[in-house]
């Protein structure tokens, strides 16, 4: 008992500085209204930026796969696990950013946590690599830095200067910047055409995590890349097929030698079953999508939704990030605040998360509102009434 109780004293201290984390159950599949918990609600929540997670000609596709391919793969991808689903799907995600690298070549990966590790624990194998981390990247690429051999080196969000003292001083034989496109919490970008300019001077790579921006980013929906119109053997780009693509798994997109070390070196990548076929199979009902009009359709509502809630909201102690992204982060500070307006949400039926320590630093606890393309106006003037309303009333 004293084991258990031991865990227990730590969960009471999570309680005490209004940490502890709640799972919620969803009974419907995932968009903008849906039962959890036995309850309908209207969702702010998702990463399902383009509303593709059940969209039927998806959903579909997964049902062909799992009839073509079965459930599961059975065994890791060099064992066994490799299908045909997968092979194709790598051919077309590299075709597709192939206006962005050179000799691209992509692997299909079981998340983008993993992906992350991937990348790191493979470019960075060596004792005498250097990792340079923007401070606020997703806590996968800081996982996959604490894993890797090489030296890890925390630049300040957003500080290309920083940066560059610290590539300058530096005496590493492989260099490796990484930084997220969106910041996940923030929904704001970083400057890839100046951090990519910056690894070309100083012959290091630039690892671009894209989770937020693949498929909602850029003309064609191919991400950040496309958005900023950079092309450079340096990138090695990381997309995630369970946000905007609203499937599952992640990918990444390299120059072909790039990714034959990863298949060959990258443990995340080796020593884990493949993900299941029928997943890589609806994805290219996803990429279908992403690339056709529709996809095009998709975005520019995205868009309009994003710069009708900006433009809605009225709040003065509460603060609006600077964010032209799906995600737009309401600041409000103190955890306890933080979790009493989402609980107020709540009770009218909004389902917005409350993000608190150590996802974002103390003090900045805050809402991280997504849009979806699957949201309507009215449900987002219904949001920013609430809020405004919930603002005016706090103590
Ligand atoms: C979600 C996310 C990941 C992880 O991707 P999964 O496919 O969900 O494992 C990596 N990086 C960032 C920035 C993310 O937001």
């Amino acid at each position: 008992m004293d084991l258990i109780a031991g865990i227990d004293r730590k969960l009471g201290q999570l309680a005490e500085q209004s940490l502890t984390r709640k799972l919620r159950v969803a009974d419907s599949a995932c968009a903008p209204r849906q039962v959890v918990d036995g309850r309908p609600m209207l969702a702010f929540c998702s990463n399902d930026y383009l509303g593709l997670a059940a969209h039927p000609q998806v959903v579909e596709a997964l049902r062909e796969g799992a009839s073509r391919y079965g459930a599961g793969s059975g065994a890791s991808h060099l064992v066994s696990g490799h299908s045909r689903a997968h092979a194709l799907l790598e051919e077309r995600l590299a075709g597709w950013m192939a206006p962005h690298l050179e000799q691209p070549r992509a692997l299909y990966l079981c998340t983008g946590y993993m992906a992350n590790l991937a990348v790191l624990t493979a470019f960075g194998a060596d004792a005498d690599a250097m990792i340079f981390s923007e401070a606020l990247n997703h806590a996968s690429l800081i996982d996959g830095a604490r894993l890797a051999k090489a030296g890890v080196s925390v630049y300040p969000h957003g500080e290309v200067a920083a940066l560059e003292r610290q590539l300058a001083d530096s005496r590493a034989a492989t260099k490796i910047v990484v930084t997220d496109s969106v910041f996940s919490m923030d929904g704001n970008l970083a400057p890839l055409p100046e951090l990519l300019a910056l690894c070309e001077r100083h012959g290091a790579w630039l690892v671009v995590d894209d989770a937020h921006g693949f498929g909602v980013l850029g003309e064609n929906g191919r991400g950040a890349l496309e958005h900023f119109g950079l092309r450079s053997p340096n990138l090695v780009y990381m997309g995630t097929l369970g946000k905007a693509a609203g499937v599952g798994g992640a990918f990444i997109a390299a120059h072909a030698s790039v990714i034959e070390l990863l298949v060959q070196r990258a443990r995340p990548y080796i020593y884990t079953t493949a993900a299941p076929p029928a997943l890589a199979h609806a994805l290219q009902a996803s990429l279908d999508i992403i690339a056709g009009p529709e996809g095009a359709e998709r975005r520019a509502h995205l868009g309009a939704l994003v710069a009708q809630l900006r433009d809605a909201l009225r709040l003065r102690d509460w603060r609006l990030m600077a964010s032209n992204t799906a995600i737009q982060p309401v600041v409000i500070g103190a955890n306890e605040d933080a979790l009493r307006v989402a609980a107020a949400l709540h009770e009218q039926g909004l389902w917005v998360p409350a993000i608190r320590p150590p996802t974002v630093a103390p003090g900045t606890a805050r809402l991280r509102v997504t849009l979806s393309a699957a949201h309507t106006f009215d449900e987002v003037a219904r949001l920013a009434r609430a809020l405004n309303e919930l603002e005016k009333t706090a103590p």
